[in-house]
């Protein structure tokens, strides 16, 4: 059960503890509470958890700070909407703002290599307004003899640089618990020039080691990406872990599927369930069109792949579009054959652009106006 708070009630209030001890008088039953931190407002849930089911919802819903109370019927407790009686309320990080209802682009190097590719890139995106980047450090390849990501080694210049050129937030995957603490030691390290957005890759969707350890710090938010060969509910039970664990900014994001059904793309694109994911969830959705494609086809009215199924993700809603570049594909040491070059990002800035447009028109045609 989750009793939602009326917006100006603090979490730490006597009517909040006077609920969390009502809570606790029924047998078997411990709290939670949970601030969530808006854009504009905070709000306070309270968690019931264990045998709530023959809980009354009235004595709760009579406390005049208390907005609703949720019976949780779905698995997806803390990440789930409950039907609509859960909004998705979004979360500020470094000064950026997702929600469902916001846009933001993070384009960058797939693996970090040299300091020149870096700032080439970094200074690209700012040349063209962007503050949000991809850029890897550690890398998870099939093979163990392939490029494995330049590690802790790169986090001070690559944050650094990021501070440079006005960049508030790296996505930058984590294979391993102990990459959070490099990473955090290296924001330390170089004065917090940017912020970090941990990036749980597909192949880690279901380590749940690891999403125990995103999850139990909540200085850092998380893009999680949906694992490439679950069903969509596993992916979104395995992302319930790191909610569970007491951090609440996480991202999910759709990649593909692998599957030879969606040759000749390296993945089954699957950006059709971004609606799906918004109802299910309260989560900004992020779609990644590069894994998703893996290749610069491009189709005969002279858009590439990676163009057409970013638009697919946008007009059908995403909230976030992570997407591979790079200055010198062909010097890439991971996934060159995917990336966009420098001088497509204005045309992909306005491509999206053109999309979300779109996106919003459609949305403002099937909204009843006001009366
Ligand atoms: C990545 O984004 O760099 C990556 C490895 O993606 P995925 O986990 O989706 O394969
Ligand atoms: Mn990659």
């Amino acid at each position: 059960m989750i009793i939602v708070m009326k917006a100006d009630v603090s979490s730490d209030s006597d009517e909040i503890r006077r609920i969390i001890d009502l809570a606790a008088s029924f047998p078997g039953v411990s709290t939670e509470l949970h601030e969530i931190q808006g854009s504009t407002r905070s709000l306070t849930e309270i968690y019931l958890l264990g045998s709530t089911g023959v809980i009354p919802t009235a004595p709760f819903e009579e406390f005049a700070g208390v907005e609703r109370v949720v019976r949780v019927t779905e698995k997806y407790r803390s990440i789930g909407r409950h039907g609509s009686g859960i909004e998705a309320v979004g979360f500020e990080y470094n000064g950026v703002h997702f929600s469902q209802e916001t846009f933001h682009l993070f384009p960058g190097l797939c693996a970090v290599d040299t300091r020149e590719n870096v700032e080439a890139m970094f200074r690209a995106l700012q040349e063209h307004g962007i503050e949000t980047a991809r850029a890897g450090a550690y890398k998870p390849r099939t093979s163990p003899y392939d490029f494995q990501g330049r590690g802790a080694e790169c986090l001070p210049s690559v944050f650094e640089l990021a501070g440079k050129y006005g960049i508030k937030i790296v996505s930058m995957e984590v294979t391993h618990e102990s990459h959070i603490d490099e990473i955090q030691s290296a924001l330390v390290s170089t004065g917090h020039p940017t912020g970090v957005m941990l990036q749980i890759g597909t192949r880690n969707a279901q380590n749940f080691e690891l999403l125990k350890a995103v999850g139990q710090q909540t200085d850092l938010p998380v893009l999680f990406k949906r694992g490439m060969g679950i069903t969509l509910s596993e992916s979104l039970n395995a992302c319930e872990y790191v909610a569970s664990g007491g951090n609440r900014r996480i991202v999910f994001c759709l990649r593909g599927m692998k599957t030879n059904l969606g040759d000749p793309h390296r993945n089954f694109v699957d950006f059709g369930l971004v609606p799906a994911v918004r109802r299910l969830t309260r989560l900004p959705v992020c779609i990644d069109p590069s894994h998703s494609v893996g290749s610069r086809a491009v189709a005969p009215d002279g858009l590439l792949d990676v163009f057409h199924v970013t638009a697919q993700g946008i007009i059908a809603g995403a909230n976030i579009v992570l997407v591979d570049f790079h200055p010198n594909p062909e010097e890439a040491l991971c996934d060159g054959p995917q990336a966009l070059l420098v001088s497509e990002l204005a045309g992909f800035i306005e491509d999206a652009r053109i999309t979300r447009r779109a996106y919003e028109a459609r949305v403002e045609r099937a909204t009843p106006a006001a009366p």
